[in-house]
């Protein structure tokens, strides 16, 4: 089981996760980060979610293996 966390410390809401997989990551109106919105992955998710955490400006996303 896979996951991936947002670490409200680092988040400033720059909205690059959510371009890159909409279906996993949300800025709900007004909120000063993101959200994720799928708490297990799937495997079509990976590669995208693994985009995001390469690509967060950030570094606030981890994915959580187990
Ligand atoms: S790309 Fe990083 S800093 Fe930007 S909203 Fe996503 S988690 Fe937050």
């Amino acid at each position: 089981m896979t996951s991936v966390t947002v670490d409200p410390g680092r988040c400033t809401a720059y909205g690059i996760c959510v371009g890159i997989h909409p279906d996993v990551f949300a800025i709900p109106a007004g909120s000063p980060l993101a959200i994720v919105t799928r708490n297990v992955l799937t495997d079509d998710d990976l590669e995208d979610v693994q985009e995001a955490v390469r690509a967060c400006p950030a570094q606030a996303l981890t994915l959580v293996e187990g």
